[in-house]
């Protein structure tokens, strides 16, 4: 019997968790807009509420603290485009909603393990102080973990504020505001099994949010625009699913240790960042002696859907940035590979893969 398809993807979207789809169709069925003031808008209101208060309550901050968008795109790019004029530091890792948001960025380098260089970052403080240093505080491509609080203190000591990408650790590692010591925390709730286009973002107290969408008196005058609140209610259910499942997602890494064992079987597969603290679903590797497009194809006609963490042009495969700034080199028969599980990962999923790569690896490369 034909296996069902096995989503290795949950870094790029996780799918929608039960409670998630509860919370919609609930939604659907209302009318108000949040702002009115009759029955309807109160009813409507009461769900933003409701999931604005989880958030906040995971995070350790007051729900005054908590402003909704569309994502973190959306969050990267408010935070960041408000610094601009002044310095501001990110790592050379950071998705690209910050790398690119429009303002100059200058990078801190990394390590081979994709650990931010905290003697480079000590460097290019001590010279002029930044406004803000921005850093993730787990890689959508590799997972690696970086050391959040050390950066905040070094941001701190020159007076400096410190942003944090958690969009990829929200619900996946406890933390809250106060330990990461950050003065902004963007978070996107399709990557905890909530609804796409729907995000967040913190902000430490007594610290001003820069605005970026202008209009109605929206999330305390700082975000114009109606609110999502289908998008909101999911992404409150999918916040308190994910944070009540927290153990579970840590066990994950059972899973992805068996993926690990079997590629480390090939001489052609190298995995990143393995020697540091990872989260425990994702899985950062090159493959030697097969294109990007084969070995990606090759997988999803046999129903396992993977990533490249490379971005491809004019027929020539480049490595995404993120392998780049950890110094691996870009080649057309090196195909970069992204495995990444999560809630709904199950054991079967994991001997599909096991079986599939067993198969392409006989089939597509030696070694
Ligand atoms: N930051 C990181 C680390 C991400 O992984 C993503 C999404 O891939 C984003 C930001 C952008 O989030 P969104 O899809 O909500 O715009």
């Amino acid at each position: 019997m034909k296996h069902p398809n096995s989503y290795f993807d949950h870094n790029a979207t996780t799918p929608l968790r039960p409670e998630a789809r509860e919370e919609i169709l609930l939604a659907l069925t209302d009318v108000g807009n949040p702002s009115s003031t009759h029955s309807f808008g109160r009813i409507a209101r009461k769900r933003v509420e409701t999931a604005r208060k989880i958030i906040a309550e995971s995070l350790d901050v007051s729900t005054g603290q908590v402003f909704f968008n569309s994502g973190a795109t959306e969050g990267n790019n408010t935070i960041l485009k408000g610094f601009s004029g002044k310095r501001v530091l990110c790592s050379a890792v950071e998705h690209l909603s910050s790398i690119d948001c429009g303002i100059h960025m200058e990078l801190i380098p990394v390590t081979p393990d994709g650990l931010v260089d905290i003697e480079e970052l000590k460097k290019m403080v001590s010279i002029n102080p930044p406004a803000l240093i921005s850093v993730m505080m787990v890689n959508n491509e590799n997972g690696v973990i970086q050391p959040v609080l050390e950066i905040s203190k070094i941001a701190k000591s020159v007076g400096a504020l410190f942003h944090c990408d958690a969009v990829q650790s929200y619900g996946r590692i406890p933390f809250t505001r106060e330990n990461i010591g950050a003065d902004f925390i963007t978070i996107s709730s399709h990557k905890v099994g909530g609804t796409q286009g729907t995000g967040v973002i913190i902000v430490a107290p007594n610290t001003s949010l820069p605005k970026l969408v202008e209009g109605g008196g929206q999330e305390k005058r700082a975000r114009g625009g109606t609110e999502n609140v289908i998008g909101i209610a999911a992404f409150g259910a999918a916040a308190k699913a994910a944070l009540a499942q927290l153990n579970d997602f840590q066990k994950l890494s059972i899973l992805r240790d068996r993926i690990e064992a079997e590629l480390s079987k090939s001489n052609s597969v190298r995995i990143y960042g393995r020697d540091v603290d990872r989260v425990s679903n994702t899985i950062s590797c090159t493959v030697d002696g097969v294109a990007s497009e084969t070995l990606l194809m090759a997988f999803d006609i046999e129903g396992i859907a993977l990533s490249a963490g490379a971005a491809c042009s004019s027929g020539t495969t480049r490595m995404s940035h993120v392998l780049t700034a950890m110094g691996v080199e870009g080649r057309a028969d090196r195909a970069p590979l992204r495995i990444s599980l999560g809630w709904n990962t199950t054991e079967k999923d994991i001997e599909h893969f096991i079986e599939v790569w067993n198969k392409l690896r006989a089939r597509l490369f030696k070694g």
